[in-house]
């Protein structure tokens, strides 16, 4: 086995809430020849393994196999490795081991003013379903929308996720794709409601068909319409990732 845990002397730690620079911070460190980042940004090793309590050797071990190995492969015998996983400052009793090892390892802490950080952080979320857009029962097709814009959002991300490079733009061509489809139906609904619905349940004497139905028994061709509307939608999703066809 390896042990290269001794040469390493620093160690260096971007820790902090999200959107506040840690991955421009990163970039830039990778960048830096005198330093060696690991492979992802964020490995959450220490945050994700509770190692408190572990005997120092068995620790060391586990440290070099689990973490430098995986994270740091290409670490050769460099004397500075850095790293990013943000979700340290949230964890410090389970991070404070790793100062066994290296007692001089330095935290970068990124913190934002949370006021600027909201708008930001909302920017980067995805809404879909009925978070998005709230649907009535009227026709039972609100399930439908959530899946499509489930499918919608896979097609269109899948890829840049791949990448670990999802843009603002990627997530706001999902919403506006799945906009229109939205609004038609949303506007189909309330017509349903307001014009049959609603009067057909308010009214005392005898009720009749409404002339919309009327017309569909009229003409069977006719019927073909809201069934596609209820089982398709205005705006059909098709999966279309990378992996399509190679399900069984
Ligand atoms: C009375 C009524 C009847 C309806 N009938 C039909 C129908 O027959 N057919 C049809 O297609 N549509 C129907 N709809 C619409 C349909 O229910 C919704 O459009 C659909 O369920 C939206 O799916 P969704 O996954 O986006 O949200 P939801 O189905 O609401 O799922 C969201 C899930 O997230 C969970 N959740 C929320 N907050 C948290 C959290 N902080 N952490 C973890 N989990 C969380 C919730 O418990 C829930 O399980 C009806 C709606 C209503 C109000």
């Amino acid at each position: 086995m390896r042990s290269e845990t001794s040469p390493i002397r620093r160690f260096a730690f971007i820790v902090g809430a999200p959107r506040c620079g840690t991955t421009f911070l990163a970039r830039h460190l990778e960048k830096h020849s005198g330093i060696c980042f690991s492979n992802v940004k964020e490995p959450h090793f220490f945050s994700g393994t509770d190692l408190r309590g572990v005997p120092a050797t068995e620790f060391k071990r586990t440290v070099e196999r689990d973490y430098l190995d995986r994270f740091f492969p290409h670490r050769s015998r460099s004397p500075f490795l850095a790293e990013g996983s943000v979700t340290y400052l949230y964890t410090p009793e389970q991070v404070k081991p790793l100062l066994r090892l290296w007692p001089d390892a330095k935290f970068i802490i990124a913190v934002r003013n949370p006021l600027e950080m909201v708008p930001s952080l909302h920017r980067r979320l995805l809404c879909i379903g009925d978070a998005a857009h709230a649907m009535s029962p009227v026709g039972g097709v609100g399930i439908n929308l959530a899946v499509q814009d489930a499918v919608a959002a896979a097609n269109r991300l899948a890829d840049p996720l791949r990448r670990r490079a999802v843009t603002d733009a990627d997530l706001e061509a999902v919403e506006r794709r799945r906009a229109l489809p939205v609004r038609l139906t949303q506007w189909l609904q309330i017509f349903v409601q307001n014009r049959v619905i609603g009067p057909t349940l308010a009214r005392q004497d005898k009720v009749s068909a409404p002339a919309v139905v009327k017309l569909i028994n009229r003409w069977p061709a006719l019927r073909r319409i809201p069934g596609r509307l209820v089982g398709l939608g205005v705006l059909p999703e098709h999966v279309r990732t990378p992996d399509v066809g190679t399900a069984t």
